[in-house]
């Protein structure tokens, strides 16, 4: 049974999802660490497709990351494996690659990371919101009461929206900048059960007409049942039309996606920010750290941030633990998490940029699908961008004025 709060902290870490939670099993081994979220049930609602790759995907995706090993999970937190990743041009010309995932049951999944984090020491308040920063001290209200709690140091790991970065006075990710408007994705999804899918891969979808400014997924969830969403660039939507249009329209309408999804039922409706538009300059300030989606830290050319997340959280856990024990200094934690993932999350934004422009036109987006090879494509979803297609794209991007 929960406690009342101790007073004081060595850590506090705000928001147990991927990150938070990741942070705290590293923080908790070294140090006092309280993990806060405000979800009365960890991983509820959900807010994801649940694509992530395998291990040695990861080491690939991510070479120069020490992993954290949150990542060895259980069998029960997957749904299903996947081994292809394919993109569907607005054509309906297709190419697909290898890429051994598996796709979980994120509510499952979170559930296990705060299991983690809990086992290494770490105390766990859920249905408690963070409403206030000021220094070292931070308040909470929720189901277990309100206090006011310190912390030496702070992680807020509180998603897009992050109200740590703000009281930290980092720059906020949600709106985008004035240089990247667009570096803001607005996710909508459905859990779909009754469709007729290749449970081996999952499928992006692009197309403005059907998806502006992005890409229509469907990920299996094994049997007949399927995430089925898209992310979209609000300033690419026609006029009067929702996301919530988009999305039927592309369950109804999509020449290749409706005859798999025609027999579907929805049984949950899934939306969410994802913040496209690469870390801000700065991710720390007095006792603060922001990371994971708080910190934009994912790759934009695909939207996925579980990978990414829980490396910068386990970084900022154990920089937060060195920091408390007089180890190094808080600033440690941005070199840190940039020498590790930085170059990933920075050529993704790069590719992300360019790839907009050629969103804009089908037959443009058509044709340089069909000139990328199927190796170049997977680079690409890493957050790499060869030489021969950087060429390419910029070369593209010239024609189009
Ligand atoms: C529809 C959708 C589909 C996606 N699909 C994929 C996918 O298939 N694969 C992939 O890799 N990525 C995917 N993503 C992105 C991925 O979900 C995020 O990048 C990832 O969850 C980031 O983890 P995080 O721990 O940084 O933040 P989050 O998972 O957002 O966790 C933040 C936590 O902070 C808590 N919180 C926020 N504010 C407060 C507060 N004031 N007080 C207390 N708690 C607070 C929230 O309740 C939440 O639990 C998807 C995103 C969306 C929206």
């Amino acid at each position: 049974m929960n406690h009342d709060p101790d007073p004081h902290y060595d850590v506090a870490i705000i928001g147990a999802g991927p990150c938070g939670a990741t942070a705290a099993r590293y923080a908790a081994e070294d140090a006092s660490t309280i993990l806060i979220d405000k979800k009365k049930t960890i991983g509820a609602p959900v807010q994801c497709a649940g694509f992530l790759p395998k291990y040695d995907e990861l080491e690939e995706l991510m070479p120069d990351a020490g992993l954290p090993d949150t990542f060895h999970y259980p069998a029960s937190c997957v749904y299903t494996e996947t081994k292809y990743q394919r993109f569907i041009a607005p054509t309906g010309d297709s190419k697909e690659f290898d890429v051994d995932a598996n796709v979980l049951d994120r509510k499952r999944f979170d559930q296990y990371l705060a299991e983690r984090a809990v086992s290494a020491g770490a105390d766990l308040r859920i249905g408690t919101r963070v409403t206030a920063i000021d220094g070292k001290s931070i308040e909470i209200a929720g189901m277990w009461g309100n206090h006011t709690i310190t912390a030496d140091v702070i992680i807020g790991a509180d998603g897009p929206s992050s109200i740590v970065a703000k009281a930290a006075g980092l720059p906020g990710i949600r709106a985008g900048t004035d240089d990247d408007p667009m570096g803001v994705a607005h996710a909508i999804a459905y859990d779909m059960t009754g469709v007729e899918i290749d449970n081996e891969a999952i499928e992006m979808h692009f197309g403005r007409n059907f998806v502006p400014g992005g890409y229509a997924w469907i990920v299996p969830h094994g049997g007949t049942s399927a995430n089925v969403g898209m992310g979209i660039r609000k300033a690419m939507c026609e006029p009067g039309v929702t996301f919530r249009d988009y999305l039927h329209r592309f369950i109804k309408e999509h020449p290749i996606a409706s005859e798999k999804l025609k027999g579907g039922k929805v049984t949950s409706v899934i939306a969410g920010m994802v913040p496209v538009g690469g870390a801000p300059a700065k991710t720390c300030a007095g006792n603060i750290m922001i990371a994971g989606d708080a910190a934009g830290h994912l790759i934009a050319t695909n939207g996925g941030g579980i990978p990414t997340a829980m490396v910068a959280g386990k970084i900022a856990g154990e920089t937060a633990a060195d920091v408390v024990n007089g180890r190094c200094a808080i600033e440690e934690y941005e070199s840190r998490w940039r020498s590790e993932i930085g170059m990933q999350i920075t050529t993704s934004v790069y590719v992300r940029k360019l790839m907009d422009g050629m969103m804009r036109s089908d037959s443009m987006m058509t044709a340089v699908m069909n000139m990328i090879s199927p190796a170049h494509m997977k680079a690409l979803q890493r957050g790499q961008l060869p030489d021969a297609v950087k060429r390419l794209l910029k070369g593209m991007q010239r024609r189009m004025g």
